[in-house]
């Protein structure tokens, strides 16, 4: 017998395909054929079909006017009816298809007389229930062993419905027990974004959150490669959205990938680096339509770390700025408002301070992207302590790259290429991968362009 140790583990990977790689029977099929290409590819999380979570929110939030929400209603079963209707055995899959649309019309019909967190949850999570019957079944039929799983039953969270945490130490203990056995003979088929709580609850991650999942399950089953499919072919320099000057990433490192999803690259929703990085798992960013353009590798160490790397934007900021002559030279002050803050459960994302005032911005990862308000109680109690004053319109620019708090001249830099603009709430130096500013709304875009110009281009 040999004494000498294994070392090789077996690649597994665990591949997430986003809403526009799902979005219809020739996206899924694009998508499904990446699935076959590669017989290392386990476990497949998708996220709903394109606009279906949208859809499922507006019906969530309750449409009382009947025309409104039926329309809304006939939307939904369209995108997935015409799915069905474009499979070779569209029966295997459809009852289970059709009791999906009776529970949203009858969730709709009562979310529209009272709303509720929990149902919100229940009714969004349909989205991804249907999307995985569909992508399922287009797999059997392209002759793969696939078979379709509820995440539920293993991505166990707290009940703090519509940003739910997980818990990655249950979801190990699960994944063990129900998800890996199903690999020695499957591609096991599943649900990015949902979840459920201890008491039997669906809940879900948050907006985006598939890529989150996609990361816990990697994780929970030791992966070797996270893969995010999605509409472009990796990470770039900016949003392509932006500036067609933008340009796809090869490699980044695990710090500037996190920076980027934090401040506003909606590439990768901002907690799918945690798991990664805890479990050192090398995740890969590519595109379902062009999965032969390659895409981005994102790992713990790099070959290059250029000064600038990357600009993020992230729109509906909420300034906050509270003042007090009493702040000055006195202690508790900032204690007493942060004090305050987390009274009202509000979470702070930036901040910078003066002799007699502090401004911050209020954080946004559960609005959805909208702008994050100061709900009245915090006001009334920070009002008899300072002078609130609330602005909204902004956005904010966010620099990644690596050691720009400690070269010298990069400042000058970029802040000479923006002569021309208004900048607020500079935070500089805390990280030494990013750099970040608001600037109003109208110039956000004409900001990013010009520092992408001046140093990236
Ligand atoms: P999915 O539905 O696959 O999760 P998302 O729409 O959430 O896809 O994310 C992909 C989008 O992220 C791209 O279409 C692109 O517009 C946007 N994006 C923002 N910043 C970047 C960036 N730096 N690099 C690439 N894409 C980015
Ligand atoms: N379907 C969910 C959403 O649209 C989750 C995701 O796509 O990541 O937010
Ligand atoms: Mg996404």
């Amino acid at each position: 017998m040999s004494m000498i140790p294994t070392t090789t583990t077996n690649p597994l990977i665990v591949a997430k395909f986003g809403g526009t790689s799902v979005a219809d029977y020739a996206a899924m099929c694009r998508s499904a054929n990446i699935v076959i290409t590669n017989p290392h590819t386990k476990i497949v999380l998708i996220s709903a079909c394109s606009g279906v979570t949208n859809l499922l929110v507006a019906l969530a939030n309750g449409i009382s006017d009947i025309t409104l929400r039926q329309q809304h209603l006939q939307q939904l079963t369209d995108t997935h009816q015409q799915i069905l209707n474009q499979l070779q055995h569209p029966h295997t899959v459809s009852d289970a298809i059709y009791a999906l649309f009776d529970d949203i019309t009858s969730a709709s019909a009562q979310a529209a007389i009272a709303s509720s967190p929990q149902l919100t949850d229940k009714l969004v999570s349909h989205g991804e229930l249907l999307s995985t019957y569909l992508f399922n079944q287009i797999l059997v039929e392209m002759n793969a062993a696939a078979i379709r799983f509820d995440i539920r039953d293993v991505m166990r969270t707290d009940t703090q419905f519509g940003k739910a945490i997980p818990q990655p130490d249950l979801i190990r203990q699960l994944a063990q027990q129900h998800l890996l056995p199903q690999l020695v003979s499957h591609i096991v088929v599943s649900q990015g974004f949902i979840g459920r709580d201890s008491q039997g609850n669906t809940t879900t991650l948050g907006r985006g959150g598939s890529d989150y999942s996609a990361a816990l399950i990697a994780e929970a089953v030791d992966a070797t490669t996270l893969e995010i499919w999605t509409d472009v072919p990796g990470m770039y320099t900016t949003d392509p959205r932006i500036t067609a000057a933008a340009k796809p990433i090869k490699e980044i490192s695990f710090s500037e990938a996190s920076e980027m999803a934090n401040f506003g690259a909606k590439i990768l929703h901002p907690s799918t680096l945690v798991p990664a990085v805890r479990q050192q798992i090398p995740v890969f960013v590519g595109s379902s339509i062009a999965p032969q353009q390659g895409g981005t590798w994102i790992r713990k160490t790099v070959e290059q770390a250029p000064l600038f790397r990357a600009l993020a934007l992230r729109g509906n900021q909420t300034l906050v700025t509270l003042t007090s002559l009493n702040m000055f030279q006195a202690y508790g002050f900032l204690a007493e408002v942060f004090r305050i803050l987390a009274e009202h459960k509000i979470s702070v994302d930036l901040i910078t301070t003066s002799e007699v005032s502090v401004s911050l911005t209020l954080d946004q990862t559960d609005t959805g992207g909208g702008a994050p308000t100061l709900p009245l109680a915090a006001v009334e109690q920070l009002n008899q302590l300072c002078r609130v004053d609330i602005e909204q319109g902004l956005s904010l620019v966010a620099l990644i790259g690596n050691h720009m708090s400690d070269s010298k001249g990069s400042a000058k830099h970029i802040f000479g290429a923006l002569d021309a603009y208004n900048l607020r709430l500079i935070c500089y130096g805390a990280s030494p991968h990013n750099l970040c500013f608001l600037v109003n709304e109208a110039d956000a875009k004409s900001v990013i362009t010009t520092l992408h110009q001046q140093l990236l281009e």
